[in-house]
C-alpha cells in the first residue's frame, strides 16, 4: 500500500486520539514525494533514496538514487504531479557522494534531454560533486554526440549540467523556496549534507545519511515534515561486531532518531533509507514509539505528504 497525505492523517487521527475536525484540511501546497525510500540493497520495491519537493508546477530533487526517473514519471502519471515529468526535472540536491544516491545522476542529467528537458540540469551537492559530473559528461561524450549530430531530432542544450560545489548555508532561492545546506556527521565524509526547505506554507527537512546529528533538531525545530534515515535498533544488536561499529558511525537507529524528534518537534516524521534487517514498517515504528508521542510514518515508494 502506498503512503499518502490522506493516509498518514488518518493514521495520525488513531494513533495520536485527539479529535479531529469533520471537514479535512485543505492540503499543502507544497509536497513531498518520496521517490526512492531504499538502500544499496536491492529490494524491487524500493528504488534508491531520492525525494521531490513539489511546489506547484516545480520540483525539487534531494539525492539521485537508482531510479529516479522512472519513479518520477510513475508519480506524474498515477498521481497527477506534473512537475515531476521528466522533462521537467530541472534541479536536484545531492546530499553526499555515496554511489546510492548518486547512481540515478547519469539518468538525470539524459534521460529527461532524451525526453525533450531543454534546459541543463542543476546540481548542487558537497565537495566533489563539480568533477562527479564533468566526469560523467566524459563518460556519456559518445551518446551525446550522436544524439546530437547522428540524426536524432534532439533539442541541443538539455544534455548539459551546471554542477555547483556548495558548502553549508544558503544555496539555491528562487520565488518557491529557499534552499539550505546544513553539515551533518556521515562516518568519514568531510563533507555530508542535510537540506531545509522553506516554502510559502512549509518547512521541509531532509536529513540525508547522518548518524545523530544536533544539526538536523536545530534545521526541524518545529518543521512540518522531517524525512529522516533510520535503522532498526532492534536487529543492530543481532549484527556482526565491525557492521555494529560502521552503522554506528554512518546512520541513526530507532532509538536515536525517537530522540532526535522528541527535541526537532516535527508535525510529521517520515522514515526513509529505512535498514530493516528483518524487521518491518510495524516493527520501526513501534521502536520509534516506544520513546516517540509525535507523528510519524515510514514512507514506502512514491508516498506523499
Ligand atoms: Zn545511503
Ligand atoms: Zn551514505
Amino acid at each position: 500500500m502506498r503512503g499518502s497525505l490522506v493516509g498518514s492523517m488518518l493514521f495520525a487521527s488513531v494513533a495520536l486520539g485527539p479529535a479531529r475536525p469533520s471537514a479535512p484540511p485543505a492540503p499543502p501546497a507544497t509536497r513531498v514525494v518520496m521517490l526512492g525510500t531504499g538502500t544499496p540493497n536491492a529490494d524491487p520495491e524500493r528504488s534508491g533514496p531520492a525525494v521531490a519537493v513539489v511546489v506547484g508546477d516545480a520540483a525539487y530533487l534531494i539525492d539521485a538514487g537508482p531510479g529516479i526517473v522512472r519513479r518520477a514519471a510513475q508519480a506524474a502519471r498515477d498521481d497527477s504531479i506534473h512537475a515531476l515529468e521528466p522533462a521537467r526535472l530541472r534541479r536536484v540536491f545531492i546530499t553526499h557522494l555515496h554511489s546510492d544516491h548518486t547512481v540515478g545522476l547519469p539518468d538525470l542529467i539524459l534521460s529527461p534531454w532524451v525526453l525533450g528537458r531543454s534546459d541543463p540540469l542543476d546540481v548542487f551537492g558537497p565537495r566533489g560533486t563539480k568533477r562527479m559530473v564533468d566526469l560523467l559528461e566524459q563518460a556519456y561524450s559518445e551518446d551525446v554526440q550522436i544524439r546530437l549530430h547522428g540524426g536524432e531530432p534532439s533539442n541541443k542544450t538539455g544534455y548539459a549540467a551546471n554542477a555547483h560545489d556548495v558548502g553549508a548555508g544558503i544555496v539555491y532561492r528562487d520565488s518557491n523556496v529557499t534552499v539550505a545546506a546544513f553539515n551533518v556527521a556521515h562516518g568519514k565524509w568531510d563533507q555530508a549534507f542535510g537540506y531545509r526547505f522553506v516554502a510559502r506554507d512549509r518547512v521541509v527537512v531532509i536529513s540525508g545519511d547522518t548518524s545523530p546529528s544536533d544539526a538536523v533538531i536545530a534545521a526541524c525545530n518545529r518543521c512540518d515534515v522531517l524525512v529522516h534515515e533510520v535503522y532498526s535498533g532492534e536487529r543492530f544488536r543481532t549484527r556482526p561486531a565491525e557492521w555494529r561499529e560502521y552503522h554506528a558511525a554512518y546512520h541513526t537507529s530507532t532509538e536515536q532518531l525517537a530522540d532526535i524528534a522528541t527535541r526537532a518537534r516535527p508535525k510529521l516524521l517520515v522514515l526513509y533509507h529505512q535498514l530493516y534487517w528483518g524487521d518491518d514498517d510495524a516493527a520501526l515504528l513501534r521502536q520509534i514509539r516506544a520513546k516517540y508521542r509525535g507523528t510519524v510514518v515510514s514512507a514506502k515508494d512514491l508516498g506523499v505528504y
